[in-house]
Parts: C-alpha cells; structure tokens; sequence
C-alpha cells in the first residue's frame, strides 16, 4: 500500500535491518527499541488490523508464530521473550500495518 512505512520495507525501498524474511512475512529491527532485542514481525501482505483476519491471513499468523517460536534462540531469546500486538489509537498502534512485537534479550516488568 502507498504511504504504509511496513510496505516500504517489506519492498525495500526503506532500509532495515533484517533478521529474517520468506515469502510471507518479514522479521527487522525496530528502529526504537524498548528492550536489549526488539524486532517486529511483519506480514508481507498489507492490513492493519486483527479484525482484517481471514483464512489465509490466519494461516500465515499462525505459521509466523511458529517460525518466531524455532527462531528466538538465534536472536538471543532464548530465555524468553513477549509478543505484543497494538491495536487502534489507545492501545498505542502508530503503524497501520498488522505487526508483532518481539521483545526480551532482558528481564522484562510489566506495565500496561
Ligand atoms: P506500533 O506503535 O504501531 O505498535 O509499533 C510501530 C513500531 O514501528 C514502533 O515501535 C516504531 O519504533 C517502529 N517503526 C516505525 N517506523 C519504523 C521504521 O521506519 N523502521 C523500523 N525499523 N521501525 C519503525
Ligand atoms: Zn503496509
């Protein structure tokens, strides 16, 4: 989609620092992180919204939670990590592009 910062990375045609991509989903480095690892989990397929789920939307989020579970040790998450998805205004959503926060590599609090 034009104007959606994620769809530019997803293209390329704004850098970042990847950690992993396939078909369907791409993984980077969020540009502010909030903990020692911070990356963010993309769908290649532009949506903003859980409420945008379909079938196959649902396939591919399942599937990311998959990868994202086999790959955190690599990314140094062994110990653990959360998964934070914002949605809407006041849950602090900037980007409307359906996104995963990954965040550890540290003891995590816990404030809303
Ligand atoms: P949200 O607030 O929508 O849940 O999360 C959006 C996240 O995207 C924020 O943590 C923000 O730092 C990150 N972000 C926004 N623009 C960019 C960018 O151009 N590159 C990267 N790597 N992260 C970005
Ligand atoms: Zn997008």
């Amino acid at each position: 989609m034009k104007d959606c910062v994620f769809c530019k990375i997803v293209a390329g045609e704004i850098p970042s620092a990847k950690v992993y991509e396939d078909g369907e989903i791409v993984v980077f480095k969020d540009i502010a992180p909030l903990a020692k690892v911070h990356l963010l989990c993309v769908p290649k397929e532009h949506y903003a919204r859980l409420s945008e789920l379909n079938g196959e939307r649902k396939r591919v989020l399942a599937d990311a939670a998959e990868k994202i579970a086999s790959l955190a040790p690599s990314w140094g998450l062994g110990e653990g990590y959360r998964l934070v998805v914002n949605q809407g205004e006041s849950a602090g959503q900037t980007v409307p592009h359906l996104h995963i926060h990954i965040l550890g590599g540290e003891t995590l609090g816990w404030e809303k």
